[in-house]
């Protein structure tokens, strides 16, 4: 423990009282070795998408290029900075969440709203994908912080999508478990080997696959989801099989 004083002075400027501030080293030295793991992480997939959005933004203004050619370019730039605005977003978010800088604000909130709003998100973004939710009305409310519990079904939904082939059905839903609320997103997807399971909630943990190099990522969305839902006093964990499909169950206390 390392402890730093500051005088707290009266209005003349005498000092009355100091006060202490104990930091621990240990902390302190993990929050620094993270920050440079996720600097050189971060920094590394940002590289990506700017390397595309660089070329295609360059490309169109030093050459003559047919409008229909420029849409498509377009639509890849945006594309691309819609991955780096996620990337930057989770990261911050993750970063806000360690330093317990966030601000949160917890109330009684009903589960369904925000389901039925990360449902309707993934089915305008993804075309390829049949996403339903099986939601009671009567389900009871559980306290939290309504952006940062959005995040976690965000992040669940949007790799059920993204670990998943063509066609493939994901399904969210909620029910009552005793004092809990249990909430289960699942998927049709490539899978994940026990190995793997073991590991996929920490922080940049991927496994080495075809889907995970070609959809990019971070391996933060996860480190996220576990740190946010045991802020609120709840669990995390998944159930898969490889080539066909996981469940990820969230549980949290009833308000
Ligand atoms: P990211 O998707 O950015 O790589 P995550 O932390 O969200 O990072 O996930 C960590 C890893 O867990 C992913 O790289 C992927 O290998 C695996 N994973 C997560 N969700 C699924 C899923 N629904 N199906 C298969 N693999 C998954």
């Amino acid at each position: 423990m390392s402890l730093s004083y500051s005088p707290i002075r009266d209005a003349q400027g005498r000092v009355v009282a100091v006060s202490t501030i104990g930091r621990d080293i240990t902390e302190r030295k993990e929050m620094e070795q993270m920050k440079d793991e996720m600097i050189s992480a971060v920094s590394h997939e940002m590289r990506t998408p700017l390397t595309a959005m660089l070329g295609y933004t360059e490309f169109m203004l030093d050459n003559e290029v047919p409008a229909d050619q420029q849409r498509e370019y377009l639509r890849i730039t945006l594309h691309e900075s819609e991955k780096l605005n996620e990337l930057i977003g989770n990261f911050l978010d993750l970063q806000r969440l360690r330093s317990r800088k966030e601000t949160v604000t917890w109330r009684p909130l009903p589960l369904q709203p925000l389901l039925e709003e990360t449902v309707a998100l993934f089915t305008r973004v993804s075309e390829r994908h049949h996403i339903t939710l099986d939601c009671p009305s009567d389900l009871p409310r559980i306290c939290g912080d309504n952006k940062q519990l959005r995040q976690v079904f965000n992040n669940l939904v949007s790799n059920a999508v993204k670990y998943s082939p063509k066609g493939g059905a994901v399904r969210v839903a909620a029910r009552r478990e005793k004092d809990c609320v249990v909430i289960t997103v699942r998927d049709e997807g490539i899978g994940i080997s026990p190995q793997a399971v073991e590991r996929i909630f920490e922080r940049f943990y991927r496994v080495n696959n075809t889907a995970c190099r070609v959809f990019g990522g971070t391996g933060l969305g996860l480190a996220l989801v576990r740190e946010i839902v045991t802020a609120h006093g709840g669990e995390v964990w998944v159930e898969s099989t490889l080539g066909k499909g996981s469940t990820f169950f969230v549980s949290l206390p009833v308000a």
